[in-house]
């Protein structure tokens, strides 16, 4: 099947230096706006007390301030949601994508003002945040085709003679999408998309750290015709109203992108309704290994592992944790990472510098300290990027690599910028891959080879959802790289990909006795 053309956005090139300039310029113009965050059921914006919102780049600057959702607002948006799914799934599929669609253009027309908040809330450098809109943009036109694709025109099955067969697909009802901080514009909005694009009204709830991105992405949807009765936003501190939303009969299904202990918790607070079983799609964490053996073309490993591990800070599901190496070429290859991680600048986010911004919060900066404080005790440090003066204020958190032996692997995952590194014997990456899949994880791997054989026994091997040879293993591209993980990394089907909106959908069938 060949799928109709649809271009990914062009974004902006880091490159073309007279078009960097003047956005720049906005960028640091509106260091002077604050911005909200406040519940917004059927379309209208709830009062309450408002709570500072502060930057992971230095937590003294106040970047704005949210109100958060309570009970009421949660049961408001739960009876509107479902009073609405009738409605929106009678909805021509081909208008549900007209009006995401016109929410991408917005959301290119908006670019200033989502930057400088990827930027100041989640602490992106400008290529990740340009990298996120393109993302977000992409998610809404792909879901739009997607819906028109998979939608309007029924399947005609055979029957006996005199009986016709018709499956269409339709909207499952009321979906709670729950979205995380370290991709609170694309993940938030591309759970939101494929939700409305196959008729389900949505709660969307962002992640506690990051409301200030939603709340412009859920006014951009308004704002492009998504009725306010079928949209809901709800920020705020999970707790008790997760378990008051997921545990409600008319929510029908949920998308969740978080850690994989949140995951195994929303399960549960499904299946212990006596009432209509959700579905529940959710892309959790990884323990991400990336494989190279003698032959691997050194430098181009070392640019593509310190990219993979430490871009974003490591905070990507997708990044690498674990890098194995075979032993006759370890040596060569630890001295040179640690030599390139001393490269690395760690700064502003908004300075074109600046390799790595900050992590998303104190809590994480601690926690990633005391791991590779511990960790330092029992393995030996190969190299750390130095923590320049001046961040104090900062939640900016050293990128550190550690060797580690093939039986002292890690079990869970640490959501930063530490790896791991450990030798494989020659003739052993067979087992280095069974090493990895015992972790139980399954999302992203990576090789770098230049022999055939290696990539064969790996893509056999691996059981992971995105395979990636001879390149980094992260920033998977909608539409080029759907991007989804297998075992404790999540359910499936895959962002981004051609299956991902059946997940959202039911199938019915009609009999008709002619
Ligand atoms: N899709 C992103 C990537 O390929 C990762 C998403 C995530 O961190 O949840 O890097």
């Amino acid at each position: 099947e060949v799928f109709a053309p649809r271009r990914n956005s062009k974004g902006f090139s880091m490159t073309d230096t007279v078009a960097l300039e003047p956005l720049r310029q906005r960028l640091q113009e509106l260091a002077s706006s604050r911005f909200d965050a406040a519940p917004i059921i059927g379309g209208q914006r709830v009062a309450g007390q408002t709570q500072p919102r502060f930057s992971p780049i230095d937590r003294r600057q106040q970047i704005g301030s949210m109100i958060s959702s309570d009970a009421s607002a949660v049961e408001r948006a739960l009876a509107l949601s479902d009073a609405a799914f009738d409605g929106w799934d009678s909805t021509p599929a081909t208008r549900r994508a007209e009006l995401l669609e016109r929410a991408a253009n917005l959301l290119e027309a908006r670019q200033d003002e989502l930057l400088y908040l990827l930027s100041r809330e989640a602490g992106k450098t400008l290529p990740d945040a340009l990298g996120e809109l393109r993302e977000a943009v992409d998610y809404c036109r792909f879901y739009a085709m997607e819906a028109r694709r998979l939608f309007p025109q029924p399947i005609a099955l055979p029957g006996v003679t005199g009986e016709s067969n018709e499956l269409r697909l339709v909207g499952r009802g009321p979906f709670v999408c729950i979205a995380p901080w370290n991709f609170p514009l694309a993940i938030f909005l591309g759970q939101i998309a494929a939700a409305l694009a196959a008729g389900n009204p949505v709660l969307a709830k962002p992640s506690r750290r990051t409301p200030l991105i939603g709340m412009r992405a859920i006014e951009i949807l308004l704002e492009a015709g998504i009725p306010g009765d079928v949209l809901h936003y709800l920020p705020g501190e999970s707790g008790g109203l997760s378990d008051k939303l997921l545990g409600d009969a008319r929510v029908a299904g949920v998308a969740f992108t978080g850690s994989t202990g949140a995951a195994w918790k929303i399960n549960r607070t499904l299946a212990a309704r006596n009432s209509s079983i959700a579905s529940l799609i959710a892309e959790t964490g990884g323990l991400n290994a990336m494989i190279a053996d003698s032959s691997a073309h050194v430098e181009q490993l070392i640019i593509d592992v310190i990219t993979s591990a430490f871009n974003s800070a490591g905070q990507r599901c997708s990044a690498l944790r674990i890098l194995l190496v075979q032993d006759d070429v370890a040596d060569a290859v630890m001295e040179r990472l640690g030599l390139a991680m001393r490269e690395l600048r760690l700064g502003d986010p908004l300075q074109l510098a600046s390799d790595i911004g900050p992590t998303i919060d104190q809590q994480s900066q601690n926690d990633l300290n005391s791991y590779c404080d511990k960790l330092a005790s029992s393995a030996r440090l190969i190299g750390s990027t130095p923590l320049p003066a001046g961040l104090e204020n900062g939640c900016f958190v050293a990128p550190r690599a550690f060797e580690v032996r093939l039986d002292q692997l890690p079990t869970e995952e640490t959501f930063g910028p530490v790896l791991h590194v450990a030798r494989f014997p020659a003739g052993g990456i067979e087992q280095a891959v069974k090493a990895v899949n015992r972790l139980g994880f399954g999302l992203t791997m990576g090789v770098h080879t230049r022999l055939d054989s290696t990539v064969d026994i790996v893509r056999r091997h691996a059981r992971v959802g995105n395979l990636y040879v001879n390149r980094n293993q992260i920033g998977a591209v909608v539409g080029s790289q759907p991007f989804g993980g297998e075992g404790l990394s999540g359910t499936g089907f895959k962002a981004g990909g051609p299956h991902y909106l059946l997940k959202f959908a039911a199938e019915r069938v009609v009999t008709i006795n002619t």
